[in-house]
């Protein structure tokens, strides 16, 4: 059964960038009808806060990046590890090392100086007949695994190929810090290794992690999990996406109106295809995901595009499910749900509008116009089209209006083409300042659709105030 996993460290507010390593692991899982598991690396305490774990699992849980296991929390696991640990330990697979930091950075430099790559060089790995320094008094030592010294340690990356490192290039890691915690490499293994982790999809910032990784699983007796290391997303500059550059937090994305399924379909892309298919559902997605057709180049973040593509999803909502996920930002945009319940307009109003929406945000932009007499008209249009000879034939037209008794489109549409005619003048002389008093705008809906839905009173308001 294939298991895998996203641990993310909740160091920071988690981006789109970070969350397609979650979107990955999680459409693979459900293509395999397999498990996906959370595990927060909170270990380092001075970086990790509680806001990046809750917008890790809210952004997740808007996304419906649904979890089978956990979150579980490494700072909850110490335990585990450091039994972990004294059994490598109890089987000689790990050595402690008194070496200090300043002899440490000594070796660095001379090493430096012959233009060596810094490592450690094992002078407390015991070995045969090999005679160790004597011990100082005083000195906490850390745990340093006996890492292979020859050979090499590869494997079949589903994302780079085959990926080789020469042993000789890898020192023994520190495994556990002179105050017994264990450290990164190791708390990842042990618990890939208890989580039952088949598959591990993460960010190619791990790659060097990984030749460690192997021969941990490989002391642990653990199995070796297929590895698939995503290229990095690269924001619209080209740099890393990081925060500090800029990245917003993917709830930001939630709340500025965008469809969890259309930002699934947006990051499924930027580093994974299927054939030339743009635009697909959550459930396409999880059919076509698989290993094979990840990309090996990064993917660059581009928001216009997002935003295109969330417009396409909104328009290829039901109406019904639209006017759902449009509310809490029509009420966010000041009108009230007893407003919203009073009839049955909503759908209706999102039915016309939703065609030239790229947010959630726009589209209660629009349907706020319904509801509330807040109308900011547009300067340009204003002097456009509200102009002197415009004024007889809106009076004529308000009048004909709120004369009118059955409301109906067709009957606003058979009084424009009434008041067209007693006036004299073509549609878009009538429908175009129509438009700007009603909603503030020259480009709208067909006008007496917008009109029907408005109502009279409305109408009859806007257009007085000229
Ligand atoms: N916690 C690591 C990170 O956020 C991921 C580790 C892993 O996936 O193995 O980069």
């Amino acid at each position: 059964r294939v298991r895998t996993r996203f641990a993310p460290s909740p160091t920071g507010f988690i981006h789109l960038g970070n969350i397609r390593s979650a979107l990955y692991p999680w459409a693979f899982a459900r293509h395999e009808q397999g498990d996906f598991i959370l595990r927060i690396e909170d270990t380092d305490l001075e970086r990790s806060s509680q806001e990046a774990v809750d917008v890790i699992l809210e952004g997740m849980k808007w996304l419906a990046l649904d979890i089978d296991e956990g979150p579980f929390y490494q700072m909850q696991r110490m335990d585990r590890y450091k039994a972990v640990l004294a059994e490598l330990q109890a089987k000689g697979l790990v050595y402690p090392c008194y070496m200090s930091q300043e002899e440490l950075d000594a070796l660095r430099e001379r090493q430096m100086a012959n233009k060596e790559n810094p490592r450690y060089d094992g002078t407390w790995r015991p070995e045969p007949g090999k005679v160790l320094p004597p011990v100082p008094t005083g000195v906490q030592p850390v745990l340093r695994f006996k890492t292979p010294q020859t050979g090499v340690v590869a494997w079949d990356d589903k994302c780079k190929g085959r990926v080789e490192f020469q042993n000789s290039e890898l020192d023994d890691l520190v495994i556990a810090r002179p105050d017994g915690t264990p450290t990164y490499n190791f708390c990842v293994c042990v618990d890939d290794m208890d989580m039952g982790i088949t598959h591990v999809i993460r960010g190619d910032d791990h790659v060097n992690n990984t030749p460690r990784q192997i021969h941990i699983f490989e002391a642990l007796g653990a199995s070796i999990p297929v590895f698939a290391h995503l290229p990095t997303v690269l924001n619209e500059q080209g740099e890393k996406m990081s925060k500090r550059r800029g990245a917003k937090a993917v709830t930001q994305y939630r709340d500025d109106g965008f469809l969890a399924d259309a930002v699934v379909n947006y990051l499924a892309r930027l580093g994974w295809s299927h054939g030339d298919d743009e635009l697909f559902s959550r459930e396409q997605f999880i059919e076509w995901f698989d290993l094979d057709h990840l990309g090996s180049s990064a993917g660059r973040f581009d928001e216009a595009k997002m935003r295109w593509v969330n417009a396409q999803h909104i328009k290829a909502l039901a109406d019904a499910e639209l006017a759902r996920l449009v509310t809490p930002f029509v009420i966010q945009a000041g009108v009230s749900e007893a407003q919203l319940n009073a009839d049955d307009r909503l759908v209706r109003i999102v039915a016309l509008f939703k065609d030239r929406c790229e947010t959630l945000v726009d589209l209660a932009n629009w349907v706020r116009l319904f509801y509330t007499d807040a109308v900011v008209r547009n300067a340009d249009d204003e002097a456009k089209h509200l102009t002197a000879e415009a004024q007889p034939v809106l009076d004529a037209f308000a009048a004909a209006i709120d004369g009118l008794g059955d409301w109906s489109k067709d009957a606003i549409a058979a009084t424009i083409k009434a008041v067209l005619k007693e006036q004299g003048v073509k549609m878009p002389q009538l429908a175009m300042p129509v438009r700007v008093l009603t909603l503030g705008t020259a480009h709208t809906p067909s006008v007496d659709a917008v009109l029907e839905l408005l109502g009279k009173e409305k109408i009859l308001a806007r257009l007085q105030k000229r």
